[in-house]
């Protein structure tokens, strides 16, 4: 009875879960623990006690259903959670193949009475346990790291189920433990594929977390890309930036004659300048600085919590470092050189955008006025 008490807990709970998260398989998840509970309550006779003393043809025929729709369950769950389409689509065909079965087999037998229903359905819910398990098994030999929780409910599972079975049979002397072996099997089968379902959806979170991450990171240089600036301008001119809104330089960053270096060297050369230009920017700003690669060879730096005065100096440091910089190619040293335009963003500014295109004109002046020198934004 104890045992009740922790499924439908864990019923209630994977329930409330499933309808926050909405992940398929947690569905089939609540099903399988509910056919559980239901074919356990059946076999051992409590429906019998409680619900249907007078509808004892229902009874017997409940017995059967359940293990059935436990199976049928135990499948769904197992083809969703393993992820079988990805991993083993062969076990996937074969598993979608095997629910019909069970269901067919399930509606078939109804018309060779009770008994029969029952026996099929005990015979094929061994060889359900047993191929979840190679199922499981397999999956994990495939790379597949969730599935080990799974593997390790399934196989107290089919222990349980095993150990039953042989004292049933009387292969192995009869114990009251040894008969209710698949009980116990199943509630910790029940409970390890519960720490699955967390371990799996920890995993899911932190695959989504480093997707999230490399989608806004640029590849070559490893800042923040153009798509992390666009989302850094929503959030800004949302008011969610608190820190960035109260004192804002920016700063636009343009490599002098850049396409000369891939010309001359090569666009290989071209790239480890970019990224030791990108980590001259990051050694020379702070962690709370922004730097993003907003194209070719156009870097911005958003600098919060600094005078204007401040950043020229932060940016004619830069300038200086990128000009005493040297890259080495097969003996011939490559010198390069930057503009920079900056601008301080004002706390009437609307959005971030329109500063960053004054940043953008004075860079177009350094330009225009002989390159390699800092230019701050009339306003
Ligand atoms: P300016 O001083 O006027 O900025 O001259 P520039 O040659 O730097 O300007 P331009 O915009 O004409 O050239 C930019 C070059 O940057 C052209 C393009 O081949 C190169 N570039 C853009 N992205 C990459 C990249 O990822 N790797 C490399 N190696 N080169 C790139
Ligand atoms: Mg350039
Ligand atoms: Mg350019």
């Amino acid at each position: 009875m104890f045992i009740y008490g922790i499924i439908i807990a864990m019923i209630l709970y994977h329930f409330i879960l499933f309808a926050s998260i909405q992940l398929r398989y947690y569905a089939y998840y609540v099903l399988y623990l509910m056919s559980f509970l239901a074919m356990n309550v059946s076999y051992n006779g409590y429906t019998f006690q409680f619900l249907l003393q007078d509808s004892p043809v229902i009874q017997n025929w409940i017995q059967g259903t359940t293990i059935f729709l436990f199976a049928i369950a135990g499948l769904l769950f197992a083809k969703a959670f393993l992820n079988l389409e990805k991993y083993i689509p062969l076990a996937y065909k074969i598993t979608k193949g095997m629910i019909w079965l069970f269901v067919s087999v399930m509606l078939i037998t109804v018309f060779f009475g009770y008994h029969a229903h029952v026996m099929f359905a005990i015979g094929m819910s061994v060889i359900f346990s047993l191929y979840v398990f190679v199922i499981a098994f397999l999956s994990y030999v495939k790379g597949n790291k969730t599935a080990r929780f799974f593997l390790l409910g399934t196989t107290a599972g089919l222990v349980g189920t095993s150990v039953t079975a042989l004292t049933v049979m009387a292969i192995i002397p009869y114990s009251h433990v040894g008969y209710q072996a698949v009980d116990y099997g199943l509630a910790i089968d029940s409970i390890l594929l519960s720490f699955a379902l967390v371990d799996r959806v920890k995993s899911t979170e932190k695959e989504k977390l480093l997707a999230e991450i490399s989608a806004n990171t640029d590849a070559l240089t490893n800042v923040a890309n153009r798509r992390a600036f666009n989302h850094f301008c929503e959030q800004f001119d949302s008011g969610s930036q608190k820190f960035y809104r109260e004192k804002l330089v920016a700063m636009m960053l343009d490599i002098d004659f850049f396409k000369e270096i891939n010309d001359t060297y090569g666009h290989s050369v071209g790239d480890i300048v970019l990224q030791k230009v990108a980590n001259l920017l990051r050694s020379n700003t702070k962690s709370t600085d922004q730097i993003f690669r907003m194209g070719g060879e156009e870097f911005l730096i958003l600098l919060p919590d600094t005078d204007i005065e401040n950043a020229q100096k932060v940016a004619e440091r830069i300038r200086l470092a990128i000009e005493e910089m040297v890259t080495d190619k097969n003996g011939s040293a490559i010198s390069i050189t930057t503009s920079i335009g900056m601008a301080e963003v004002l706390m009437e500014d609307i959005s971030l955008i329109s500063t960053i295109q004054l940043a953008d004109k004075a860079l177009y002046d350094a330009k225009r006025s002989g390159r390699n020198k800092v230019v701050l934004a009339v306003r």
